[in-house]
């Protein structure tokens, strides 16, 4: 996410390094390249250069500490603006009444079934809602069937009906039926087109009108970056939105959408789509965000993720299981699920701090782990339980199994006991204080 602009920041607080103080002269400097790195990114004119005028302010009238570097103020300084920029605080979706409507709005591709799908998963799994998703295209049979396919995918119940030809209808009946069946919550996904047209806005307002939603959020790709402010704007004009929802922040992005859609609408970013999963939405944290445009990772977000995801009575058990040297593949299968529940590789590396620049160019996916899966998966389960059985024919066996070579077969098993030997090593406190005295 944001690579090249992080890259750039990088760069132009590179002037700095190695100076004492800081002067019109270099921040002038610096800022320069800021700004230089935001055009790029596709953030609007004006937003750069408010930011950058604001910058300079801050920066000079700020006395330096000996303590800090300038350049590490100036990156604070850019840090804090950055995170205002993009909103300040976080701000969720409003669920007011019973049940809450929200009413999706936004151009055609943009994610928008995607998102409704994704937000209603969020709300059943995260907030114990009972959604009830709504299909309002009535322009495109197929957009119904995906809403359905996304229904059945996240076991959320879907309400269309293919001879109703009015919008506004088929939400008030929607909510009328969301009432009487217990559902407390009112996902309404419109139809998009390919670009703003009057019919489409007067459809939307109209069904806005009628059902009076509390959250009206609209969807834009990211990577449009400056149309995607464009029609945000447009949306805004009309529907006068609640929020935004950048999508595809997964792809490569170069961020101006998520900079600058703030000060153009004045209307917060809430949510963010990372991949075309189900699990791949996250609230949106302007001070994260902008640590992650700096290249400074997003820890905090790791540590939740890993937190939501976290199974402590499964953790001590196999902390037990290590101890007794009992990890067996089973287990380690296990571990891959658990890591794979936590959503896209290289979307967590991206969140260590230094990591970004570095799985940049790596071709990670959540493929990644398919080989070593289907490898264990061949084997039965008497020999998940006891890797030593694995003797020459087995693993001939195993390798014809899933379809990978027996190299790669001695590979993993040989990993595997590896990382057998290295866990019991490190479940012992005594051994553990041993090592780290070794390695200094
Ligand atoms: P709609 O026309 O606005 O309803 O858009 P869709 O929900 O059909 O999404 C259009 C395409 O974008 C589909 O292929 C989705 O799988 C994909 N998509 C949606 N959200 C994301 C996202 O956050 N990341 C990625 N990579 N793809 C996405």
């Amino acid at each position: 996410m944001f690579d090249n602009l992080t890259d750039k920041f990088d760069r132009a607080f590179k002037v700095l390094k190695g100076q004492g103080q800081i002067t019109e002269v270099n921040v002038a400097e610096t800022l320069k390249e800021v700004r230089r790195a935001l055009l790029d990114a596709d953030v609007n004119f004006k937003t750069a250069k408010d930011f950058t005028n604001q910058i300079k302010e801050k920066a000079l009238g700020r006395d330096v500490l000996t303590a800090v570097k300038p350049g590490q103020l100036l990156v604070k300084i850019v840090q804090e603006e950055l995170a205002e920029l993009m909103g300040g605080e976080q701000e969720d979706v409003d669920l007011k009444g019973n049940p809450a409507i929200i009413l999706m709005s936004g151009l055609q591709g943009s994610g928008k079934t995607t998102f409704s799908g994704k937000l209603a998963n969020y709300l059943k799994t995260k907030k114990g809602k009972k959604p009830l998703l709504v299909a309002c295209d009535i322009y495109r049979p197929a957009a119904i069937d995906q809403l359905h396919v996304v229904g059945d995918q996240i076991g959320v119940e879907v309400f269309s009906n293919r001879d109703e030809k009015d919008p506004v209808k088929i939400s008030q009946a929607a909510i009328q039926y969301a009432r009487s069946n217990g559902h407390n919550v009112v996902i309404v996904d419109t139809a998009g087109r390919l670009a703003i047209d009057e019919q489409m806005m007067n459809e939307i307002t109209a069904v806005k009108r009628a059902i009076n939603p509390s959250e009206t959020l609209f969807v834009v790709d990211a990577m449009t970056g400056q149309d995607a402010v464009n029609t945000a704007k447009a949306f805004n004009e009309r529907l006068n939105f609640d929020g935004v929802v950048l999508t595809k922040l997964d792809g490569d992005t170069r961020g101006g959408a998520a900079i600058s859609i703030k000060s153009v609408v004045n209307k917060p970013i809430k949510f963010i789509g990372t991949g075309e999963k189900m699990e791949a939405i996250d609230l949106f944290y302007p001070k994260r965000m902008a640590d992650r445009i700096l290249g400074m990772g997003d820890v905090v977000s790791l540590v939740e993720r890993a937190q939501e995801n976290y199974d402590e009575e499964k953790a001590r058990k196999l902390h037990k299981k290590i101890a007794k040297n009992e990890f067996s593949f089973d287990d380690f299968l296990d571990q891959i699920q658990q890591i794979k529940k936590m959503g896209n590789m290289k979307d967590l590396m991206g969140m260590i701090p230094g990591m970004g620049k570095a799985v940049k160019n790596l071709d990670i996916d959540d493929d990644a782990f398919k080989g070593i899966e289907s490898i264990i998966y061949s084997m039965t389960p008497e020999e998940r339980n006891d890797h030593k059985i694995l003797n020459g024919s087995r693993r001939k066996r195993i390798a014809n199994g899933s379809g990978a070579s027996l190299q790669d077969v001695n590979k993993l098993v040989k990993q595997f006991e590896e990382t057998r030997k290295m866990m019991q090593l490190m479940s012992n406190k005594k051994n553990m204080a041993n090592m780290m005295r070794q390695m200094g």
